[in-house]
Parts: C-alpha cells; structure tokens; sequence
C-alpha cells in the first residue's frame, strides 16, 4: 500500500536505455531529451529549423547524455499529467559489464533499443539477460524503421529465438524502410501518421485499410497474452468480449512489471519518428518505484536482511552508483535514494566504508541544465557535491543508523529461461 508521503512516485519513472553498439542508443536518448525539453519548451522552437538547430546545439555542448542520470518531464499524450523520467546511463560495452550491472541496481525499468535492420545483436543479448538477473522490466523498441533492410518482424522473431522471451507488439509499423509512414497503436486501434520530415507533427486516424488484417491478428495475440495475467481481461476473453482500453493498458502493464509481457514498439530515432509514443508507453508499462520489490540491504555481522521500500519518512538507504569529475564543481558523486530523504548539509554515513560523510550541495540533472535542491527523497536520482571518501558501489545511510550493505543483496533468479 502506498502512504501518502510517497505519492508522489507514482509519477515517477527511472528508466535505462540499453542496446547493442549502433543499434540507436545515443540518437534515441538524444531524442527523448530533445522531446522532454520541447514539451517543457526549453528553447524556442516554432519549426523544423529551429529544432535542428537546438539540436545540434545541445551535441556541440555534449551535455545531453555525460550525465549518469538525467531528470526529465514529460506529459503524457492526451492527458495534462506530467511525470518525472530519470534516464541512468547504461553503458553499452560489454567491458563494461559490471557497471552495466550497477546501472541496472539503480533503475526500475528499461527500453531495450533495437536495429530492426540487425535484431537482436549480441551485446544485446547480454544486456537482456543481466536485466532478467536484476529482474528488470523492459519494452523493447525496433528502431531504425526508415533503413534498409529494417524488418519489424525480423525483431519480433530475435526477441523470440535469440532472447527466448514472447514479444507483445503494441504498434505495428505504417511501412518500412522508406515507405515508414506512422505507426498502429494495436491497443487503442488508432494510427499515428508522422505528417512532417521531423516526426514532431502526429496525425490520429483511422487504420488503413490494407493493414486491417494484419492488425487484428496481432491485436487477437495481445489480448490473449494479456489474458494470462489479467482474471478480468482473461474473463472477458473467454467469454469473446473485447476488454476495454484501460483494461487492456492496466493488463498490459501488469504483466509488464512481472516480465511475462515485454511489448514492442518501433520507429525510427534518427528520423524523430514514434519517440513520443515510446515515451508515452514508458509512461503507460514500466513501473513506478513504488511498483518494484523493495530494496533490500544485509545487517552488518549478520545474516539478516531488511527491506526499504520508497518511503521519503522511512530511514535514508542510498547507493552511489557513478563518480564523475566535473571541472566546475569537482567531484560529483551520483546516488539513487531508495528510501529517506538526503538533504543538503546534512551528515550521512557510508556503511560500506564504516565512514561520517558531509553532504554538500545536491543537483538535479537535466539535458540542458543543473538544478540545485535542498534534498532528494526516496526515488529520486540526482548528484552530490561534497562527498570524499564514498566511491561507486557505495551504501550511504543515515548518520546514527545501523549498518546496512545494499551491495550485497541477493539477485534474483531470471525470470525467463534461456
Ligand atoms: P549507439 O551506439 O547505440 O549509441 O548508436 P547511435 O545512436 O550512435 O547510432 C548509430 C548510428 O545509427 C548513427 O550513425 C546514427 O545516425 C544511426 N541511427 C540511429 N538511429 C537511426 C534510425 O532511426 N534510422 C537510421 N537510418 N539510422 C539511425
């Protein structure tokens, strides 16, 4: 049950990027910030020249994606909630497997990046099962539509042989390679027409007609899956109903969180096609904080363990998960609160170095800008300036509390065999 302190995380998503070198990483965060910041209107954008421009601008300065974890804001299509989505820098390379591990402590859910000219790549195939081992809930997004050779079905058919896991298309692609025109949304049957060379222009309406089949047969296949988890759409379903589209959403999510779904969207990064609609799915199906198991931490001397659930009243457990050297401020020192609240000023403790820490000053990250605040609570993500001795990996507590370690929690067995 959610106590009200911690309502506030049912905004929240704290998401990765992963994928196999080229498969669109880069270009796809790139995108989503440009997209969160022009929803936010940073930057005056009035057409596709100026947006370029921004664009650029931001690559020039090279700060949209230096950051391990960067906060953005984004309103969901159709509706005026806004919601907060961190994206934490999952590093591509295999070399970098153990912090591609860290990264996965630090993140509730992920969007799994790939060429659908390629499908599933190997180091795709890495990433996938180190989240199946942190138990990482993920959609998956076939990009590069607008290449040759680009294959939605190709993806489907990796995710399935490659991955063992069963994809569940939410969109169908309007056309591939250069015919890529919009994608159908097979959960609310509408199509999205991309109306401008930019993709930041969205025609809704009806399915065309050629795509009719093809659609109802993968729709058939997600509602069914959906079925599995869901008693009331499974109801439903047995008895030839169609479940509504906030039944289908909620069941689609569930699953989701469980990792018995994995939905599957496409588009084209490059081209700024279907990026706001993989937005608005980060929104829909991966987890708040409050939707993941509680972190756990091991007692010090003892083979027990205690839970922090995202409660900013509850006892501070942190993890710093990235040292970066910044030129202006020094040492910046990345940490996701699980549970408690940090704030500026105050002292902590790092349990894994049995060492009294001050906390200097705290800082949002976002693409374009450093936001200084007074304290990060539980689910949030930002950077410490101050902090010494504490070095990646760390557990930071609260100054007087007993020890805890977050490193050495169990990892949780994979979900899916492979
Ligand atoms: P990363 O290594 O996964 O971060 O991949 P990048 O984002 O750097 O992209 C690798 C290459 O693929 C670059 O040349 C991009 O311009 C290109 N690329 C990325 N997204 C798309 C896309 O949607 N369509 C096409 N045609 N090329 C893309």
């Amino acid at each position: 049950m959610t106590t009200k302190a911690s309502n506030y995380l049912t905004h929240f998503r704290n998401i990765g990027i992963a994928a196999h070198i080229d498969a669109g990483k880069t270009t796809t965060t790139e995108r989503i910030l440009f997209f969160t910041g022009r929803n936010r209107n940073i930057g005056e954008v009035h057409d596709g020249a100026a947006t370029m421009d921004w664009m650029e601008q931001e690559r020039e300065r090279g700060i949209t994606i230096t950051a391990a974890a960067t906060t953005a804001k984004w309103t969901r299509s159709g509706t005026d909630q806004e919601y907060t989505v961190n994206i934490i820098d999952t590093p591509g390379h295999v070399d970098f497997t153990i912090e591609v591990e860290r990264s996965m402590r630090v993140l509730d859910g992920a969007v799994a990046v790939f060429d659908s000219s390629q499908g599933v790549e190997p180091q795709s195939e890495t990433v996938w099962r180190q989240a199946d081992r942190y138990g990482v809930p993920r959609i998956a997004f076939s990009n590069k539509m607008d290449k040759t050779g680009a294959s939605f079905d190709l993806v489907l058919n990796d995710i399935r042989e490659r991955l063992g896991a069963i994809p569940a298309p939410v969109q169908y692609p309007m056309g591939e390679e250069s015919d890529f025109k919009g994608v159908i949304d097979i959960v609310r049957m509408q199509a999205h027409t991309f109306t401008n060379d930019l993709g930041t222009e969205i025609e809704i309406g009806e399915i065309p007609e050629q795509f009719a089949g093809k659609v109802a047969e993968m729709r058939a296949q997600l509602i069914e899956a959906a079925a599995e988890v869901d008693e009331d759409v499974m109801m439903k379903f047995l008895e030839g109903e169609e479940p509504t589209q906030e039944e289908l959403v909620a069941a689609i999510r569930k699953g989701t969180i469980e990792k018995r779904i994995f939905p599957v969207l496409c588009g084209s990064a490059l081209k700024n096609k279907g990026v706001q609609l993989l937005l608005d799915a980060v929104i829909d199906y991966l987890p708040s904080p409050l939707e993941v198991p509680a972190i756990r931490g091991k007692v010090e001397d003892s083979e027990d363990t205690v839970a922090f659930p995202a409660d900013p009243d509850g006892k501070l457990a942190a993890l710093a998960f990235k040292i970066m050297a910044d030129p202006y401020v020094g040492r910046l020192t990345f940490v996701r609160i699980y549970s408690g609240t940090m704030q500026s000023g105050s002292y902590v403790m790092n349990a894994s170095k049995d060492k009294r820490e001050r906390v200097g000053r705290l800082l949002k990250m976002h693409a374009n800008s450093r936001e200084e605040v007074t304290e990060l609570r539980a689910g949030e993500l930002g950077a410490v300036i101050g902090l010494k001795d504490s070095g990646t990996g760390n557990t930071l507590i609260g100054d007087g509390d007993d020890a805890v370690l977050l490193e050495s929690i169990d990892i949780p067995e994979p979900v899916i065999k492979l």
